[in-house]
C-alpha cells in the first residue's frame, strides 16, 4: 500500500467469490488492465519505484506477472526474463517445486538468464502464500542473478506470504492489499 494511487487501483480489481474453488476470493486484474488510466497507473508506479535503482533484469512470473513485467522491463531500460511453468522453456533450465495447498507446482527459469551479479527485480500480479515468489527467487539467485525486491501489484497479508517472502530474506513492495 504504498502508492498513492492504491485506491483507484483497487477500485477496478474484480473480486470473484468462490473461485476457481470454494472460499477462494480470486482478485481479478483484468478490469485494471482495461482501464488504460488505471492501467498506466500502475505501470508509472513501479517505473517511479525503481527509476533510480540499478535494475539489470525484470524476471516475471508466468502468466499475469508477464503483463506488468514487460512494461516495466521496457521503461527500466533492461532485460525481461520469463520465469515460466513447467515444461514450456525448451534450453538449458533450473526448476524449483513447491507445495501447494493441494499438490504441488514448478517453475522454471533459463540457466543462461543472467549475467552472474545481476540486480534482477522479480514480478507477478499477486502473493498469496508466497510460494510462488519464493521459488522464483530462489530459482534467480541459483541462476547467478541478485533479487532487489519482490514486486506484486496485489499482497494479501492474512495469507502471511509477504511474511514469509521476508523471513526468506527477500524485500517485498506491493502497490495494495486485500484483508
Ligand atoms: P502463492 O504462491 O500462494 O503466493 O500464489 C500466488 C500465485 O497464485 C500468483 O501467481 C497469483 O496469480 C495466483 N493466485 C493465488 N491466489 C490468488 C487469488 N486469490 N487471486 C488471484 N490470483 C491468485
Amino acid at each position: 500500500s504504498k502508492s498513492p494511487y492504491s485506491a483507484q487501483l483497487k477500485s477496478v480489481i474484480r473480486t470473484v467469490r468462490d473461485w476457481p474453488e470454494a472460499g477462494v476470493n480470486f482478485r481479478d486484474i483484468t478490469p485494471l488492465m482495461q482501464d488504460r488510466s488505471a492501467f498506466r497507473k500502475l505501470i508509472d508506479a513501479f517505473v517511479h519505484q525503481y527509476h533510480d535503482v540499478q535494475i539489470d533484469a525484470v524476471a516475471a512470473v508466468d502468466a499475469r506477472g508477464f503483463i506488468i513485467g514487460s512494461p516495466l522491463a521496457y521503461e527500466l531500460n533492461c532485460s525481461f526474463v520469463p520465469v515460466r511453468k513447467k515444461g514450456k522453456l525448451p534450453f538449458k533450465t533450473l526448476s524449483e517445486t513447491y507445495k501447494l495447498e493441494y499438490g504441488e507446482a514448478t517453475v522454471e527459469l533459463n540457466a543462461d538468464a543472467f549475467a552472474p551479479g545481476s540486480r534482477v527485480l522479480l514480478v507477478d500480479d499477486l502473493i498469496a502464500t508466497g510460494g510462488t515468489m519464493i521459488a522464483a527467487a530462489n530459482l534467480i539467485r541459483r541462476a547467478g542473478g541478485e533479487v532487489v525486491e519482490c514486486v506484486a501489484i496485489i499482497d494479501l497479508p492474512e495469507l502471511g506470504g509477504s511474511k514469509l517472502i521476508q523471513n526468506a530474506g527477500f524485500s517485498v513492495f506491493s502497490v495494495c492489499e486485500f484483508t
